[in-house]
């Protein structure tokens, strides 16, 4: 039995690496190139909506970008469609080695956000992450790629499949699904057909509907991206753009605040007259749990609603009181534009899958982000990785 799995992300790699590791045939498909770790800034693939969505075309997809948070989202939500990932969560906790970094880890100004925010009485955390003290020497540059091998991508788990004798094939767009008497019969790819059992689609909530949809089958018009901005101020000589980035975690009911640098923080106060390094910037991103209401279809639509925007702005006035306290100055204070970076909900459990990840063609199953069933506010990654291993054990069981 072959099994074809399209797209070498978060889920996909998981998938690969499951199946292929209790003997099943196992060919993985990607889009983009195998690259080096360090050049993964080259290989973001925006889309510009109203909202910017971020996202990686290559090997590991957007894990080689991400940020290291490990941490459980919507666990609730899932046990109460019935899904139920105890066991995967530990497995993937386990084997991403996700953990909280040592104190050497942690720069002045992420120390200087976890204390003033402490003492305006919240509760601040260290935010789990699935990066290795023992080879991270923090630059800040886990976005752009890990430029010591310190954090674990999804290549890791590409290679694990490799190793258990699964084929992977790079730079090859799948651009249909081929579908026989109800039942998947395999993939096309610039007119050639490579023929499978069971197709399971890890595309990316952005390019999975559109495979879907090319077989007229449902997807959900409930995009998230969990939007987020940067907030931040100048504090002279406080290197937070040489810190583990969003290295602490401050959770409220419906967002998220974590320490974080961006360049376009700098581009904003030049723009207003203050000229600055990178090095003097403390900032802080606000990510709230966004409307579910955006649609992919030829664009991709995602706009800010006026519910986000209230988040947005009871965010930022927490972040703007904490950069106060820790010691930025107020009157340079500006905003990065509205961005998404955890694309999901649209191909909803429920909806257009059932609960065993299964769509209505026998053989074809999601396992990536379009499957999540609420927009998540926090980090993904972790959820996406246990459903991948949920849907696997249901793959193996009926093969
Ligand atoms: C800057 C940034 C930082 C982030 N930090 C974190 C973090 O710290 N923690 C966290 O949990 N989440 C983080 N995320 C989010 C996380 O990376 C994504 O939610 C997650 O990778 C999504 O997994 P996925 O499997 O759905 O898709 P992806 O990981 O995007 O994988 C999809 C893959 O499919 C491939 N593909 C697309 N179309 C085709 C096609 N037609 N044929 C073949 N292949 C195709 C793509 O090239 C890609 O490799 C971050 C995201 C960004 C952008």
């Amino acid at each position: 039995m072959r099994a074809i799995i399209v797209g070498s992300g978060a889920g996909g790699a998981t998938v690969a690496k499951e199946l292929s590791d209790k003997g099943m045939e196992v060919v993985l498909i990607e889009k983009g190139p195998t690259i080096e770790a360090k050049d993964a800034s080259k290989y973001y693939a925006n889309i510009d909506s109203e909202v910017e969505i971020l996202r990686a075309f290559c090997l590991g997809g957007t894990t080689t970008v991400s940020a290291g948070n490990g941490v459980r989202a919507l666990e609730k939500e899932l046990r109460g469609l019935g899904i139920d990932l105890g066991e995967e969560f530990e497995d993937a906790e386990r084997e991403l080695g996700v953990r909280t970094l040592p104190d050497s880890h942690f720069g002045e100004g992420t120390k200087r956000i976890m204390v003033a925010a402490e003492n305006l009485g919240f509760d601040v955390k260290k935010m789990p992450k699935f990066i290795d003290p023992a080879k991270c020497t923090p630059c800040g540059k886990c976005t752009s790629g890990c430029q010591n091998g310190a954090k674990w991508s999804a290549v890791e788990f590409v290679k694990a499949a490799e190793k258990n004798g699964a084929k992977i094939i790079t730079d090859m767009p799948i651009d249909d699904i081929i579908v026989e008497d109800g039942e998947v019969a395999g993939v096309r790819s610039k007119g050639k057909v490579i023929p499978a059992d069971i197709v399971v689609l890890s595309a990316g909530a952005l390019e999975t509907p559109r495979l879907l949809r090319k077989q007229g089958l449902p997807t959900t018009p409930n995009l998230f991206v969990d939007t987020f901005i940067t907030a931040g101020g100048v504090l002279d000589g406080i290197k937070l753009n040489k810190e583990v980035t969003m290295n602490a975690l401050i959770t409220f009911e419906e967002f998220i605040l974590s320490p974080h640098f961006s360049n376009r923080l700098v581009k904003r106060m030049d723009a207003r007259g203050v000229k600055v390094s990178s090095e003097d910037v403390l900032g802080i991103m606000v990510k709230i749990k966004d409307e579910e209401v955006g649609e992919v279809n030829k664009d991709v639509k995602k706009v800010v609603t006026n519910r986000d925007a209230v988040l947005l702005s009871e965010g930022a006035a927490i972040a703007g009181s904490i950069l106060e306290k820790a010691g930025a100055d107020p009157s340079t204070f500006v905003s990065t534009p509205v961005r998404g970076a955890h694309p999901g909900g649209t191909a909803r459990i429920g909806e257009a899958v059932d609960k065993n990840l299964a769509t209505e063609v026998e053989g074809l199953y999601v396992a990536d982000a379009s499957v999540l069933p609420a927009s998540p506010g926090a980090p993904p990654i972790l959820t996406i990785v246990a459903l991948a291993k949920y849907v696997s054990k249901i793959i193996l069981n009926r093969s």
